[in-house]
């Protein structure tokens, strides 16, 4: 499970990413280049005059942003949807990109609409209480975004622009003082997107995933999101010059034999497999060759799928290896009861124990004691018979049939107590009036039936006259109630005398 700190630093701002801005082979275009690269190669376009001009600029933006954090004018990140701790959930963070002084409100309905429209689609629906949302206002001197093929240019907060590296849909803009201002209102946010307010086709992805306005934003950011969270790869072909090698990514591979996503490759299924084997967009499950800007040489596991072309959804193997990480990113168990790990308690009056868990309905909880599982639900209460050192292990498993592989457990989450019971377990049979047995010396009435009617339930074994400390350790007597074998002596007693 996360530290809020690995939550906040290291998933988006440490892992490289690289992200063809070229055309997909089929539909719509996804627009990921990465950022820093794309907004650096527009600068570097620049005059020495332009480039020191643009330092000046930046050092007075600094000064402007450490003079606004001191005096805390920045309004709070307001909630889109809060579902627990920041070490509990992925916090995204939508920042306002051209948006004017009169436009916040618009912002933030946008990046409510946005982050709807996200967690409505698969897998993100079904991992939403694993997520929270937050916005960002941030002012800027004019709407929208620069255009430089129309010669548009605006004053934004963040410099963003369209047309980078001559691409039209390609959005950048300047990522590091993105990230300042997220850090600074938010430090244990996991990944900032911008919200560009420009209806014009376009985004990009990298550590800030960037989206306009346009309708396809939301599918744009179903991908750009999956690199971020689960570091999937592009599996479109189209070549990305420079970018490293390598197949480290859970939905690309070189290795056929086997595939690492050998689980879900059915044996007739022939490896690696032919576009013409195809019975639909994502199956079968095999490994075509063609993915991460090469043709060549490079297996993903479906005919399609959203990391190939926007048109697509995710196939399964993308798709579990979301559910696998942002479980292993997040919290299912939210609580637990007694807080300590330690109980010590009396057999028969020891405190139920139980866990509160996400909303999500594939969670099941399970009880063990000392390895057995012996219960299932959110509350478990130790019998009053358990005495003695024991261990209870509540265990939360997310069943999602959309995972068949989950190496290193990441829908599994537990809580342990010691337990330590005292004292003797209190009587199993106290009812006085089930416990009656005959006198030891008497004998059946011989007007009586001697086998019970048949109508009537049959009675409680009773204590054997012969054996006297029988089955059941209590019986009434003309002086109460007494235990058995001193009851029986006490009839023995009586005979005698
Ligand atoms: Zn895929």
């Amino acid at each position: 499970m996360r530290t809020p700190q690995q939550a906040c630093t290291s998933r988006p701002n440490t892992k490289p990413r690289g992200r063809g801005g070229r055309q997909p082979a089929t539909g719509p275009a996804p627009v990921f280049t990465m950022v820093d690269r794309q907004h650096t190669a527009r600068h570097s376009r620049r005059s020495d005059a332009d480039v020191v001009s643009v330092m000046i600029r930046r050092i007075f933006t600094l000064l402007a942003i450490t003079s606004l954090w001191a005096s805390a004018a920045w309004a709070a990140p307001a909630n889109i949807e809060n579902n627990g701790a920041p070490h509990h959930v992925v916090d995204l963070v939508f920042i306002a990109e051209g948006y004017t002084v009169d436009e916040q409100d618009t912002f933030l309905a946008d990046a409510t609409q946005i982050y709807d429209g996200l967690m409505k689609s698969a897998p993100y629906n079904a991992l939403r209480p694993l997520f929270s949302a937050h916005a960002i206002a941030v002012v800027s001197a004019e709407s929208g975004s620069d255009h430089p093929a129309t010669q548009v240019e605006r004053d934004t907060a963040f410099d963003s622009t369209f047309d980078s590296n001559g691409i039209s849909r390609l959005i950048t803009a300047n990522t590091g003082e993105i990230m300042a201002r997220a850090n600074a209102q938010m430090p244990s946010y996991d990944i900032a997107i911008l919200v560009v307010n420009d209806a014009q086709y376009g985004g990009s992805g990298g550590a800030i995933p960037m989206v306009s306005l346009h309708p396809k934003a939301v599918a744009i950011l179903r991908h750009e999101l999956a690199h971020n969270l689960a570091d999937l790869a592009d599996e479109y072909e189209a070549p990305y010059p420079g970018y490293p090698p390598g197949d480290s990514e859970p939905n690309v591979t070189k290795q056929l034999d086997p595939v690492p996503w050998k689980s879900w490759v059915a044996s007739d299924t022939p490896v690696p497999t032919a576009m013409a084997a195809a019975t639909g967009p994502y199956s079968p499950i095999g490994a075509y060759e063609g993915a991460r800007y090469q043709s060549k040489g490079i297996y993903r596991p479906a005919p399609s799928c959203l990391m190939r072309t926007l048109s697509a959804e995710f196939c399964p193997i993308c798709a579990e290896a979301m559910i696998l990480s942002v479980s292993g990113d997040s919290a299912t168990i939210r609580g637990h009861q007694p807080a300590g790990s330690q109980i010590a308690c009396v057999a028969g009056l020891c405190p139920m124990m139980s866990l509160t868990v996400t909303t999500q309905e594939s969670v099941e909880v399970t009880w063990l004691l000392d390895g057995n599982a012996v219960a299932k639900g959110l509350e478990w209460t130790p019998p009053s018979t358990l005495v003695g050192a024991h261990v209870v292990v509540a265990r939360s498993f997310d069943t999602s049939p959309l995972v068949r592989d989950d190496p290193a457990s990441q829908l599994f989450e537990s809580r342990q107590w010691q337990l330590t019971i005292t004292g003797a377990p209190p009587p199993v049979d106290a009812a006085p009036a089930d416990l009656f047995v005959p006198p030891i010396d008497t004998q059946p009435d011989a007007q009586e039936p001697t086998q019970p009617d048949a109508q009537e339930p049959t009675p409680p074994r009773r204590a054997s006259a012969a054996g006297g400390c029988g089955a059941s350790p209590w019986q009434s007597t003309p002086f109460g109630l007494l235990p058995l074998c001193l009851a029986a002596i006490v009839a023995r007693r009586r005979r005698v005398l």
